[in-house]
């Protein structure tokens, strides 16, 4: 069972990077052979984007994932643009990727509509490179968030047009997204998902938040109209707070909202907070204690990258070969 899983080193990580993707990544090391995971640095230029600040938060994504819990004597840990064969790839796959299925991929019309001053061809190609990431590897199993769902659905089908064409080479990956915890919400605006690029400043709680801003940031979470600590449609703050509390405990959300029958909001609230500080200041501390040491993290990236690069070069081999691009082998 091959993992592979890949995150962008853009601004902090926040809350639902953590509990949609990053906590899947580290249970994964346990069942992965290997658990691949890769910072995708040349996802990141889809967007504008501050040069001498991408190699910083490529750091800062590697200490962060290294103090969440991955070790890279366990997993394959390294930087997307260390290994070519991810750009090669997303090219030759570019013949097997219909233009209308890019065309209606929710994340590109919401992130195109985002830019004011030039919509890049980048954005549009992004599930390409996605789907080169995971097909590099010939994974099986792709860990992420519920908003991922539909680029997963497109590599599928990248795959298995690549293999009715030109013979059986990949894998056609699946995905897979947690059954709670997939889709945390803005704590400031809870219909729309929390988030690097589209969220309210104080509706995105980050990993390395200090314990009083984590506090600070759920006591003003906007709650609903009414008092009942229940999930429903009309109810998206507190159905969000109690999806939080469920899988930072590990307890199904009926279970926390049986436990909070008779409470306010403020308690709740609170007793969201605390549990939050509980789970993220560990990392938080683990994360100040290793992000300094520039020269180690470049080490484990670079290790990573040489593993990468062995698996992504063996499969770029049989698809070259299966297109008849390059000299006969
Ligand atoms: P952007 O808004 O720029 O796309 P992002 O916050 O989605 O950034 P990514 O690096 O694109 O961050 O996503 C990394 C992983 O986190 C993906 O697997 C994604 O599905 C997951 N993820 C992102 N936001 C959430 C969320 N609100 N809840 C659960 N999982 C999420
Ligand atoms: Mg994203």
């Amino acid at each position: 069972m091959r993992i592979f899983s890949g995150i962008q080193p853009t601004g902090r990580k926040h809350l639902g990077n953590y509990l949609g993707a990053i906590r899947q990544y580290v249970e994964g090391q346990d069942r992965g052979d290997p658990a691949i995971y890769c910072i995708v640095d040349l996802h990141a230029i889809t967007v504008p984007y501050d040069p001498a600040e991408l190699r910083a938060r490529v750091l800062d994504t590697t200490a962060m994932l290294m103090a969440a819990g991955l070790d890279p004597s366990r997993c394959v840990l390294f930087r997307q643009s260390d290994v070519r064969e991810h750009t090669e790839l997303t090219w030759l796959l570019t013949s097997v990727t219909a233009h209308g299925d890019l065309n209606r991929m929710t994340q590109f019309k919401e992130k195109s509509a985002q830019q004011a001053e030039l919509t890049s061809a980048g954005i549009f190609l992004y599930p390409v490179l996605q789907a080169a990431d995971v097909l590099a590897y010939r994974a099986h199993e792709v860990p992420v968030g519920d908003d991922q769902r539909q680029h997963i659905e497109l590599m599928r089908d990248i795959a298995l047009r690549f293999n009715t064409t030109y013979g059986e080479t990949l894998v056609v990956p699946e995905h897979r997204i947690p059954a709670v915890g997939a889709r945390i919400m803005d704590l400031q605006e809870p219909t729309k998902k929390m988030s690097t690029t589209g969220s309210t400043e104080q509706g995105r709680v980050y990993v390395d938040d200090e314990p009083d801003e984590i506090r600070r940031k759920f006591k003003r979470a906007v709650a609903d109209s009414g008092r009942e600590i229940v999930r429903a449609p009309d109810k998206p703050g507190i159905s969000n707070l109690i999806e939080v509390l469920s899988v930072v405990r590990g307890s199904a959300p009926d279970e926390v909202e049986r436990e909070f029958v008779g409470s306010g909001y403020g308690d709740f609230k609170t007793a969201v907070a605390e549990e939050v500080v509980g789970l993220l200041e560990p990392v938080r501390s683990r994360y100040l204690e290793l992000r300094p040491d520039e020269g180690a993290l470049e080490d484990v990236l670079r290790e990573g990258a040489e593993r990468a690069r062995a698996m992504a070069s063996d499969t770029l081999g049989d698809v070259r070969r299966a297109m008849g691009v390059g000299p006969p082998s």
